[in-house]
């Protein structure tokens, strides 16, 4: 076994010390990210402004490394999405979505998930074990240093700190949605130390409005997410009540409505942009009538917001069912006319990630991923699993 240490598990913070601890200076820290986060490079000896015995001291004690690839397949519409070996017959997923004017990429931050929420592929698999700061940042750099690497590959940003230093530093992922398996905010620390990077001028160089987390409601931890990282916020609320969200959202239980909001007042006056993201899943006959429509709205009118309507994306067993088209139309027009924003999520590669879960679900079917490693094939057409 490697027993090396991972110099992706370092927050800018982190790798300070580490560096501190070698006896060397702390300007080679921020050399050392930029290799590794800017650059892509995994291997110290190419690491050229650093000293020769340095990179021959630090090859021996660390490494770069990220999740094993279990598959990696491309719809048609250029959405990607990965499945990640994270051990022990788990594995957890990741999805880039490029649009005109952005390329997002979805991470997870758990292996499973114990909020169970009962529309969720995720939540019905439970909870296998919280991802690292390198497994979560690991998706990052590797989504980004594979993408940048493809012909044809568009750019979305020019550099970092605004410059172009050289080609190689020009980024294919532009948005960071916190919004694949796993309840980011019930893994704390380390989803905390992978956005320290996401948004450091030394690695990932992202504004905070471009870095979304997404919540079920850990109202604790909105407070001090608020206090030491504030970026854009997702809550997602797909009941306007007590009584229906404890059923689809458990977390409710613990922490119900009137709390949650709360929260997201509290919230507000840090959040990028000076407003919050509610997600909403239309699930038919469940939370998507009229009299719904009346409770939301009086739910969020006092709230700067924007609603995102989600078709539900079924999967095996769920007992549950998307609301029509027309339905999810004149829901979202009852919000609009009421005033609050809304939007409802494009199929596409956004479907995808909404289905997030369903492929790593299916590997924990089976006991071993190797056994499903030689089972998945690369399929360029397919759009969802
Ligand atoms: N745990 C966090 C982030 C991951 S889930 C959270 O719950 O916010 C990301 C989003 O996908 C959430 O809004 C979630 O409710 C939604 N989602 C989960 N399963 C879905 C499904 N089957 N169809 C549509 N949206 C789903
Ligand atoms: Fe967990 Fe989010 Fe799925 Fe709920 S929707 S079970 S919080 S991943």
């Amino acid at each position: 076994m490697d027993s090396r240490i991972n110099l992706l598990n370092f927050d800018p913070e982190g790798l300070c010390d580490y560096i501190a601890s070698l006896q060397e200076k702390p300007f080679r820290a921020k050399q050392l990210m930029r290799w590794v986060h800017q650059r892509g490079e995994a291997d110290i000896a190419q690491m050229s402004d650093l000293a020769k015995t340095f990179r021959a001291t630090l090859a021996e004690k660390a490494c770069v490394s990220a999740l094993p690839v279990i598959s990696d397949q491309q719809a048609s519409d250029g959405t990607r999405k990965w499945l990640l070996d994270v051990a022990d017959g788990n594995a957890v997923e990741m999805v880039y979505i490029p649009e005109d004017d952005r390329g997002t990429l979805c991470i997870s931050s758990q292996a499973g998930c114990a909020v169970n929420c009962s529309f969720c592929s995720t939540g019905k698999q439970g909870f296998s074990r919280n991802l690292t700061l390198g497994e979560i940042i690991g998706q990052l750099w590797l989504a980004e240093h594979t993408l940048r690497k493809e012909p044809g590959a568009v750019k979305r940003i020019d550099g970092y700190d605004g410059t172009v230093i050289d080609e190689h530093e020009s980024r294919v992922i532009s948005n960071v949605v916190m919004m694949g398996m796993g309840e980011p905010l019930l893994n704390y620390e380390p989803v905390v130390g992978a956005m320290r990077l996401m948004l450091s001028d030394n690695a990932y160089g992202l504004s905070r409005r471009r870095v979304t987390l997404s919540t079920s409601g850990v109202v604790p931890m909105m407070d001090r997410l608020a206090n030491d990282l504030p970026v854009a916020l997702a809550v997602s609320l797909h009941a306007p009540n007590d009584a229906l969200r404890d059923e689809l959202v458990p977390i409710n239980k613990k922490y119900p409505l009137k709390e949650l909001m709360a929260a997201c007042m509290r919230y507000l006056p840090f959040a990028p942009r000076d407003f919050l993201t509610f997600e909403y899943c239309m699930l038919d006959g469940v939370n998507d009538s009229d009299q719904h429509a009346k409770e939301l709205v009086d739910l969020l009118k006092r709230i700067p917001c924007k609603l995102n309507l989600i078709p539900f994306n079924p999967f095996p067993g769920s007992g549950l069912h998307k609301s029509s088209p027309s339905r999810v139309q004149d829901f979202a027009k009852r919000l609009m006319d009421a005033g609050i924003i809304t939007t409802v999520r494009k199929t596409r590669g956004d479907d995808i990630a909404a289905a997030c879960g369903q492929l790593a679900g299916d590997v924990k079917d089976r006991t071993n991923v190797k056994q499903r490693m030689q089972v998945v094939k690369i399929d360029k057409g397919v759009t969802r699993s």
